[in-house]
């Protein structure tokens, strides 16, 4: 009886899987993973603790690059924009490269004290797990395949990247992947995202992030008192805007993440600014939240004359897109997703699909086959000065990143 085309490519995906975690070079790679792990902690505090604000990044991508040149990659590089490259080469220059990325920006704006710090066996510090533990997977992956010089067919390119967070809006990886050399030569890519084994996101989660900006002719609180007020004219949209309709399904978020303005007690601010976030997988969903938005704003803003009682300016109001991420979704019959499942039926792993705003979102966006998967170990507090890592267990998420890459990338033997 003939098998269905799809059952008998995961079966032969599965027997690949075996074939390669047989290996001796490659199990001495995954050795590598649990008898190393003092030094890959080591690693992950000394690199969480350089600072690595959005687009200032320059710091963090230069140590990383120098880590690239002691594992002996090679073409080892910072592009244009401060992402980190280095490939470690295939035996067939002709097949496409395998990327593997992981972000090097942080949320933390600079000056933010990261308090990195090992507590027992628990890491600590902004930063430390999201990214701290997707870096050390890149470093841990170069280390442990030049260790146990496992030969792959295609190379494999290492990516530190810029701009994953906040309003960095994947600009490392939409350099990469639009208009930087390597796009022509990268197949298939794996991020590696923070913590954990129990995920893999398929589905790229969009957004769309907006500044609002409201302007007035500002003065003193006693003797200008009457001039429009922008604070609490953007209270006004905020409050309206807060009662816009969020279904649960599709799910759709909407946040006012920062709100700034005015200078001091007495005087009547001349603007007031905001900034949301609107994220979901139903671009349609994201277009209605967006139109709402819109409407709040120019509804609170006209309650306001035109013009000020003295005649002078009024208020005015300003929306700027300031982040723009593409919602994708990956093939279910993709050649990575059979590897990536197989790989976790081989560990053993548990992993439910997930839908995530992720570097992934780019190639998935293009039609690229992608992941984005955690590096093992697990954490907590992301975004938050409060983060912590713990590294128990970290090898089996480093044996699975090994298995799938190494798969991707064809180990001959
Ligand atoms: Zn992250």
């Amino acid at each position: 009886m003939a098998l269905p085309a799809s059952i008998s490519a995961s079966t032969a995906v599965q027997q690949e899987i075996a074939r390669l975690a047989s290996l001796r070079d490659v199990h001495a790679a995954m050795e590598w993973f649990r008898c190393h792990e003092p030094e890959l902690r080591d690693w992950q505090l000394q690199v969480a603790a350089i600072p690595a604000p959005p687009f200032g990044e320059g710091p963090r991508a230069e140590r990383l690059r120098s880590r690239f040149v002691e594992l002996e990659l090679q073409e080892v590089q910072v592009d244009a924009v401060g992402n980190v490259l280095g490939v470690r080469p295939g035996s067939d220059p002709e097949e496409k490269l395998v990327a593997v990325s992981a972000h090097i920006d942080t949320v933390f704006a600079a000056g933010t004290p990261l308090n990195v710090r090992r507590e027992g066996d628990r890491l600590y510090g902004a930063g430390i797990s999201d990214n701290g533990a997707g870096i050390v997977g890149l470093l841990a992956l170069a280390s442990a395949l030049a260790s146990a010089k496992v030969r792959h067919s295609a190379g494999l390119l290492f990516i530190g990247n810029v701009g994953e967070e906040g309003e960095g809006d994947l600009r490392g990886m939409r350099h990469i992947f639009c208009e930087s050399p390597w796009k022509d030569r990268i197949g298939p890519t794996v991020v590696l995202d923070g913590a954990a084994t129990d995920t893999v996101v398929t589905q790229a989660l969009g957004s769309r992030r907006f500044e609002v900006t409201i302007q007035g002719p500002g003065g003193h609180s006693w003797s200008d008192f009457g001039a429009p007020n922008p604070i609490v004219a953007l209270s006004r949209a905020i409050a309206r805007f807060s009662r816009t309709e969020l279904p649960v399904e599709p799910k759709i978020s909407a946040n006012v993440g920062v709100i700034s303005g005015g200078t001091s007690v007495n005087s009547i601010p001349e603007s007031a600014s905001m900034r949301v976030d609107i994220r979901s997988a139903s671009q349609q969903e994201m277009e209605r939240v967006e139109r709402a938005l819109r409407e709040a704003v120019a509804e609170a803003a006209s309650e306001y004359p035109k013009r000020a009682r003295n005649g002078g300016k009024g208020i005015s109001c300003e929306i700027q897109l300031i982040g723009c991420r593409p919602a994708a979704e990956l093939d279910p019959n993709a050649r990575i997703l059979q590897v990536i499942r197989a790989v976790d039926a081989h560990l053993g792993n548990r992993a439910r699909p997930h839908r995530a705003s992720t570097d992934a979102n780019i190639p998935l966006s293009l039609g690229r086959e992608a992941i984005s998967i955690g590096a093992g170990g697990s954490g907590g507090g992301a975004h938050t000065l409060q983060e912590w890592y713990d590294p128990a267990g970290r090898d089996l998420g480093l044996k699975r990143v090994l298995l799938a890459v190494l798969a991707l990338a064809c180990v001959q033997k």
